[in-house]
């Protein structure tokens, strides 16, 4: 599970998966390889808007916290794997 991300202006495997993982739209984290500052695109905040609602829907659906749970779980794997991060 533990995993280091790569830092778009070195390239080099420099960012912890826990600063990631908290890191909002307006966040940033600076990479100890290049000094650089590194970020979300933009358009993150709708796809956590987007995360919130499924969950909310899920919940109002099935009543199920198991399946909110599980659809939050698979939402940040996809999050993690498809949203780049980009040098601010
Ligand atoms: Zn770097």
């Amino acid at each position: 599970m533990w995993q280091i991300f790569e830092c778009p202006r070195c390239r080099k495997r420099t960012i912890p998966l826990g600063r990631r993982l908290f890191l909002g739209p307006r966040g940033s984290v600076v990479c100890s390889g290049c000094g650089g500052v590194v970020g979300l695109p933009p358009y993150v905040r709708y796809i956590f808007l987007s995360m919130l609602m499924v969950m909310i829907l899920i919940h109002q659906l099935t009543g199920s916290n198991v399946l909110v749970a599980a659809a939050y779980l698979l939402m940040m794997g996809l999050y993690l794997h498809q949203v780049p991060l980009i040098p601010k």
